[in-house]
């Protein structure tokens, strides 16, 4: 593993740290959670320890120590020692001293001296850097380290007095790709793609939908994804107007749609693409007609991300093709103008068109400044995913029931523009039909 992008980081947060008047930064990694009894879920680090680390094994904890007047800034590593015995059981652990050499760690200590050492390095900082409240546990063992130096305090010791929100830091970094990002979220939308590709091969009638995410985790896990970044939506007809649809269980029918909205992590990056289908190759007029809708507006909010455009700009840009459709396709009444101002489109279009991606499919980073959405900058990813779901309905034409449709890429904001980077699974309608038909004859 290189260690220089997780180095840069460390230093940039530490250069941080020092600008607003230095202190201690303190960031655990998660835990591991019990699936029943005595065995835990697939282990998965934290986002913020990963990102400033790329240590994957549990109980471990970050210590930063900003520099000041008399000492160089600081960054320690608190991990689990070396464990013949448990190694026989769990595999390689690394303990402090290799993990110091090999992750480029100032310094490297047992994770069972941490409580010991938090307190004596917690004094006489004149902040502590953490994120209090997301986590019970180490909220109270924040709170017993800084009365231990208080209780200290006759010695002339000091506890902080400012704390800060190292998530906010931090999220601002997340925000903005670097080059080792980009890279690893480049491949995860390049296997994610092949996954989409798969799952279309593999679509036919009387399938159930578990089938065919069970094509999305082979594509996945036989490129070295670790897992799927979310849980995965494979919904057939109906179930593509329910937004958060999961069981996978239900039969694919001929005459109906699929969509997909799956993606891959890969070392600890999340693509994230939504694809829709006809289940049996080709789509009606009507399929069509909706398809035909979504990928205009994805269109239109695609050519409205560039670097100063607010990050509302493709939404709004989304919802005015999808109104103006709506409208023409006679599912609303009224004017354009009428139904972006009463809202009466989000009848078909509820969601809305963009999130930040990264290490977290809701990737971490403030949408807005103040009142005002944010302006994109170059290195941000952010996702375009509009969508029309139309549930049957007495005032619906029949033709239209139970038609789900969502089209979703990954942008990379460029100087110039964006990039799509997940432009390798097939979108337009043709390019669908012909390698379902391919795979069919082929
Ligand atoms: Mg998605
Ligand atoms: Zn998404």
């Amino acid at each position: 593993m290189d260690s220089q992008p997780f180095l840069a980081r460390r230093h940039r947060l530490l250069q941080h740290m020092q600008q607003q008047g230095g202190g201690l930064a303190l960031i655990p990694t998660a835990a591991e959670q019990t699936r029943n009894r005595d065995t835990c879920f697939p282990y998965r680090p934290d986002s913020y320890f990963h990102y400033l680390t790329g240590f994957d094994e549990p109980e471990a904890v970050l210590l930063l120590i900003a520099a000041d007047n008399d000492n160089p800034s600081q960054s320690i590593l608190f991990c689990r020692d070396k464990d013949v015995e448990r190694e026989i059981w769990d595999g390689h652990r690394w303990g402090p001293q290799a993990a110091a050499d090999h992750f480029a760690f100032d310094a490297a200590c047992s994770i069972a001296q941490f409580d010991e050492k938090l307190a004596e390095l917690l004094a006489d900082q004149p902040a502590l850097w953490f994120s209090l409240g997301h986590d019970a546990a180490w909220d109270a063992r924040i709170s017993q380290a800084l009365n231990a130096v208080r209780a200290q305090a006759r010695h002339g010791r000091r506890a902080p007095t400012q704390l800060h929100d190292v998530r906010a830091t931090l999220d601002e970094m997340r925000l903005i790709k670097d080059a080792s990002e980009i890279a690893l979220m480049r491949r995860a939308a390049e296997i994610t793609a092949g996954a989409h590709r798969r799952a279309m091969r593999a679509t036919r009638p009387g399938l159930h939908e578990y089938a065919v995410e069970a094509e999305l985790l082979h594509e996945f896990r036989r490129h070295g994804c670790q897992a799927p970044a979310y849980g995965s939506i494979v919904a057939g007809g109906a179930n593509a107007c329910i937004l958060h649809y999961i069981n996978n269980d239900q039969l694919l029918r001929d005459g109906e749609l699929l969509l997909i909205d799956a993606g891959g992590e890969l070392d600890g990056y999340a693509a994230d693409i939504t694809r829709t289908l006809p289940v049996n190759g080709k789509f009606t007029p009507a399929q069509a007609a909706i398809y035909q809708l979504v990928l205009a507006a994805q269109q239109a909010a695609i050519d409205a991300i560039r670097p100063g455009a607010d990050f509302n700009t493709p939404h709004e840009a989304a919802v005015r093709v999808l109104a103006q459709g709506m409208l023409d396709l006679r599912l609303l009444n009224g004017s354009l103008d009428g139904v972006l101002e009463s809202g009466a489109y989000k009848r078909f279009y509820m969601h809305r068109t963009s999130h930040w991606l990264g290490r977290d499919v809701h990737d971490a980073g403030d949408y807005k400044h103040g009142e005002n959405w944010r302006p994109l900058e170059p290195g941000m990813v952010l996702t375009v995913e509009p969508g029309c779901y139309i549930r049957a309905a007495d005032d619906v034409p029949a033709a239209f029931h139970d038609i789900g449709v969502r089209i979703e890429d990954d942008a990379l904001v460029t100087a110039q523009g964006c990039e799509l980077i997940t432009q390798a699974a097939p979108k337009t309608i043709a390019a669908i039909e012909s390698l379902m038909a391919e795979a069919r004859h082929g």
